[in-house]
């Protein structure tokens, strides 16, 4: 019997959406399922009161990869926007990363020279305070790269909110290094090239999947799609690997987060896409107000409203979006395991952060793909 098609592809996020494209361009032909009601996958935004609201979280494009620079630019165009992040503690505001505007804002230190002094002199009573021991936790770990000052106001309770523990009882390895710039530079990203896509993710996407046949709310597993040798000649497949192989090894964790969203009455809220909650007295982690990643200067007053949504670290249960991998002894060990089972599968290719069990920013995702077409 002749296959309809060339490709089943399971999953319209970006490593789908990205495969598909360039099997069409290579002449070959895919149907592209989802079973969310959209495509897009985590890019996916709401439109709220003419906002891109990212739905899934905050998602800024990033990368030093000219390739994959070009390759996105050839299919949208992206705008300027650059992600310098503030931290809210206790209603004193500190730029992010840490950078000279930080140090100047926490000991009012004017060059880079006094900054590293102040620094020297936290770490150096953190080291003294160890009496010859490693550091035993996160906490005794983090004073002694950054001092006490930067910990304290910065990142103990934001990582408290994030882990759902203290700080003390976290183990020192989750915090290995805690770069810090003496420069003055909010840009949170080293790489070369960052941006939205002009009119949001929903553009790239739509422009990815152009001509392509897609379908939303179906679930590969409770589909005749399940018997996807009927349909394609190949399957990719982006769901979670666990669930492929009927979770028989085990069920692998996942970690999330949630969000809080509404309309606020008020053009802007508060003047910066992302603002980081770091004290407890928030229980939220992260504000993120959606227009500011693709609105600027006047723009943001052409909308009498803005959007903002609160994001909370969320212990994962059943239902739940999985979003990042965990990445601990049991799970790497479990995850490998059922990559090896992968491997077996003939004419099955698992690929993005689902089905491989891995975390990737987006660049990382198109570059695989862009090297597996080469391929
Ligand atoms: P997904 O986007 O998750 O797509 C997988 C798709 O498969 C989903 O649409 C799902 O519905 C579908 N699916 C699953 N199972 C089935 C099934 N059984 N049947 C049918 N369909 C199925 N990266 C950056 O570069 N910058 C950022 O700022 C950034 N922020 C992030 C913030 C958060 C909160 C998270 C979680 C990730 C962030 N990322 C960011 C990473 C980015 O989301 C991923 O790189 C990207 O989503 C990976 O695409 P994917 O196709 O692998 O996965």
């Amino acid at each position: 019997m002749k296959k309809a098609y060339d490709y089943l592809i399971v999953g319209s996020g970006l490593f789908g959406s990205t495969f598909a494209y360039l099997a069409k361009k290579a002449g070959k032909k895919c149907l592209v399922i989802d079973k969310r009601p959209q495509l897009g996958g985590n890019l996916y935004c709401e439109k709220i009161e003419g906002i891109n609201v990212h739905k899934y979280g905050a998602h800024i494009f990033h990368t030093s990869n000219k390739e994959v620079w070009n390759f996105v630019n050839s299919i949208v165009d992206f705008n300027r926007y650059t992600n310098n992040p503030v931290a809210n503690y206790k209603g004193e505001l500190y730029n992010l990363p840490f950078n000279m505007n930080t140090f100047n804002r926490l000991w009012g230190v004017k060059t880079p020279a006094e900054a590293q002094a102040k620094i020297d002199e936290q770490k150096s009573e953190a080291i003294k305070a160890l009496d010859g021991h490693e550091p035993q936790n996160l906490e005794e770990q983090a004073f002694t790269l950054v001092g006490k000052d930067i910990f304290e106001k910065l990142i103990k309770e934001y990582t408290e909110k994030q882990w759902g523990r203290k700080c003390t009882e976290l183990p020192a390895f989750i915090i290995r290094r805690l770069p810090v710039r003496f420069v003055f530079d909010n840009n949170y990203f080293n790489d070369k090239y960052q941006g939205i896509p002009v009119g949001g993710y929903n553009k790239l996407i739509e422009s990815l999947l152009n001509g392509i046949e897609t379908l939303v709310s179906v679930d590969f597993f409770t589909s005749e799609y399940k018997d996807w040798m009927k349909y394609a000649k190949n399957l990719v497949y982006t769901g979670a690997i666990d669930e492929y192989f009927g979770y028989s090894l085990g069920k692998l964790d996942w970690r999330t987060v949630s969000f809080k969203t509404r309309v606020e009455d008020t053009p802007n809220y508060q003047g910066n896409a992302i603002v980081n909650y770091t004290s407890h007295d928030r229980p939220y982690t992260r504000v993120i107000e959606h227009k500011h990643f693709e609105m600027f200067g006047q723009e943001v007053y052409d909308y009498p409203k803005t959007i903002v949504s609160e994001e909370y670290s969320t212990e994962f249960q059943d239902g739940m979006e999985p979003y990042y991998p965990v990445n601990d002894e049991r799970n790497n060990r479990l995850a490998e395991e059922y990559r090896i089972l992968a491997r077996k599968e003939e004419n099955v290719i698992f690929g993005g952060r689902l089905g491989e069990y891995k975390y990737y920013d987006m660049a990382p995702i198109i570059e695989q793909v862009l090297k597996m077409y080469k391929k």
